[in-house]
């Protein structure tokens, strides 16, 4: 099997999710007691936080950047960044590296070409709905991106960074999140595209009346195919 590294820690609340979600996708398919070889760099996300803030993407580059080439070197064959927004520098996270990034936005978009769906409301932070990186990648695919209004837009972040990521789970914030959808629907997105890591924690499928895209489950499935592609190959050959 090949090994799938984590620069994970943004938060840690959505990082469970992704250890949990490769361990099991791999366990499926391969019986109950394999698991994923897995590396991780897990960071402490006030410092990360703290240069999205200050707008330091050139730090950030650096921090994350350093932090893949130590997972290459300790022998990782691919490296996920497991948060949307910090796919911001991906392309300057993966300059550092030979291997692999496992973009967080292809692992999504090739989810919602076989859905049929193409206009995804999109709930993340302000960077990641209101930047030209992710909402781009996704039109690669010939799909539209439908994002809240500003108030909203504030609210959805708001409740990610003093709640979500802080591992707060709170009825009145789904209801607030259950609003937006109904106007992202009326607005014209046909699906919801959970575009942060840690909404999973909040938003279920049967809490919308939209289809629903996690991306966090996606990006760990998509790691965890990497990681079985020769066994599988075997398996089925
Ligand atoms: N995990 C979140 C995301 O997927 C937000 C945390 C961050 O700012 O990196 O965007």
């Amino acid at each position: 099997m090949k090994t799938i590294g984590l620069l994970g820690g943004m938060s840690w609340e959505s990082t469970a999710t992704y250890y949990r979600v490769i361990n099991e996708r791999v366990r499926d398919a391969l019986g109950p007691l394999h698991s994923a070889p897995l590396i991780m760099h897990s960071f402490n996300f006030q410092q990360v936080v703290d240069m999205q803030k200050a707008g330091d993407w050139d730090g950030a580059s650096e921090l994350l950047g350093k932090a893949a080439k130590g997972l290459q070197d300790a022998g990782a064959d691919t490296v996920l960044i497991c948060t949307n927004t910090m796919h911001i520098i991906a392309e300057q996270v993966q300059s550092h590296i030979d291997i692999p990034l496992l973009h967080i936005a292809d692992s999504l978009a090739v989810k919602m070409r076989r859905s049929g769906l193409k206009a995804a409301g999109l709930l993340g932070t302000q960077f990641t709905m209101e930047q030209p990186f992710y909402a781009d990648r996704l039109k690669n695919y010939h799909l539209e991106v439908v994002v809240p209004e500003e108030a909203e837009r504030k609210m959805v972040h708001q409740i990610i960074f003093e709640e979500l990521c802080c591992g707060v789970i709170k009825d009145s914030s789904k209801r607030v999140y259950q609003e937006i959808i109904a106007q992202l629907e009326s607005k014209g997105a046909d699906s919801i595209v959970l575009g942060c890591t840690e909404i999973g924690l909040l938003i279920r499928e049967e809490d919308c009346t939209l289809p629903v895209f996690d991306t966090a489950i996606f990006h760990a499935e998509a790691a965890a195919d990497f990681c079985m592609e020769e066994c599988l190959g075997q398996k089925n050959g």
